[in-house]
């Protein structure tokens, strides 16, 4: 993630700010120029971009709960902007624990929509792609008449993912990683991980690609509820982390993939945040084995190779910072080769659908 500048006064902002600290200017984010702008309001719900004078936005009608600080051109013909514009059922915002949630949810699935932006990867919505558009579904858990709660379970099914709504709570969220004995679950993890799912059916398999998948991934048309069963009896493949980021990616070659997928997000933009700020890693001074400074561009990496030799001296250095503070591991996981080589796949994939878009825009 870039670090941005309020453009009125060119105080460093955060992409989730709502104001500026030093000039006082409401901002919001503009997501075709990828910049926040300081904004100045000229009427009903309008508003100017101080900066250029000539461009109206509306704020995301979401930005009304404060749920969204993204903004809209006017002439676009949608009130919601281009994040929110995919989702279909969200939070009961009747109680103010849903609208809370929801702000969660929805600071976790703008994050996922920057790196989609910065790689241009194709998000057609349901009237554009009424099959397979991208749609998402936050939702509660619902009580049942004797008195059980019904658990809506996180996933994803031709181009509509679901998020189950509690895990926004802190102590749900928390409750579920220890019983499922994971080392890092976050909202932002579910986004990279179901965007996966959705990438392989629209780049993969509808990108005529199946067969150099499978030459890495293994072959996919392994049954995948046999094989998930198969997961949940009997625990991850032996030696999984010789060929997988994590265990659950030993399960099926899709939750491989899905999980590469999340992984690459992880490291493209965790490096893309290190890069703003000029961190430089170089603990044993001459040792250059150890030493990282992040000189390219990570969301347009020439190879897994290159994050990954950029990645593991900064993860080791963050996972010791975060130990000092009596945190848990940032990022407990060990890239082997193959994992790399899937990695690189993936990256290979995403990346080129920038230089498509970049070669006809
Ligand atoms: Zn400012
Ligand atoms: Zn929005
Ligand atoms: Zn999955």
């Amino acid at each position: 993630m870039r670090l941005f500048a309020c453009d009125y006064c060119d105080q460093v902002v955060h992409f989730d700010n709502r104001d500026c600290v030093s000039c006082g200017h409401r901002l919001g984010f503009v997501p075709e120029l990828m910049a926040m702008y300081a904004l100045e309001t000229a009427g009903e719900a309008q508003s100017q971009l101080v900066g250029m004078p000539s461009e109206r936005r509306v704020f995301c009608s979401n930005a009304a709960l404060d749920v969204c600080n993204w903004l809209v051109d006017p002439r676009d013909g949608n009130e919601f902007c281009i994040a929110c514009r995919h989702n279909r059922l969200v939070p009961n915002t009747s109680t103010s624990d849903g609208v809370q949630r929801w702000r969660r949810i929805g600071q976790a699935q703008r994050h996922l929509f920057y790196s989609i932006l910065r790689w241009k990867i194709p998000h057609p919505n349901r009237t554009q792609d009424p099959q397979g558009g991208l749609v998402f579904d936050f939702l509660e858990d619902q009580l049942r008449p004797d008195g059980t709660i019904m658990v809506p379970m996180t996933g994803h099914d031709e181009g509509v993912i679901a998020i189950r709504a509690a895990e926004a709570d802190d102590a749900t969220m928390e409750f579920v990683r220890t019983s499922m004995n994971e080392p890092y679950r976050t909202l932002l993890g579910h986004f990279r991980h179901e965007i996966g799912h959705y990438i392989w059916n629209k780049l993969v398999r509808d990108g005529g690609r199946a067969g150099g998948f499978r030459s890495i991934f293994g072959d996919e048309r392994e049954d995948y509820g046999v094989a998930l069963r198969r997961y949940y009896a009997e625990g991850p493949r032996p030696g999984w982390n010789e060929n997988f980021i994590t265990p659950y990616a030993s399960s099926h070659p899709w939750e491989d993939f899905a999980e590469c997928v999340a992984h690459l997000l992880h490291i493209a933009d965790t490096l893309e945040t290190a890069r703003s700020f000029g961190m430089a890693i170089d603990p044993r001074r001459g040792h250059r084995e150890m030493a990282t400074e992040v000189g390219f561009d990570p969301y347009r990496a020439r190879s897994a190779q290159q994050l990954a030799d950029a990645w593991v001296p900064l993860s080791i250095a963050i996972n010791a910072i975060q130990r000092s503070m009596g945190q848990r591991d940032t990022y407990p996981f060990v890239m082997s080769a193959p994992v790399i080589t899937k990695l690189n796949y993936v990256n290979k994939l995403v990346t080129a659908c920038a230089d498509r878009r970049d070669v006809g825009a």
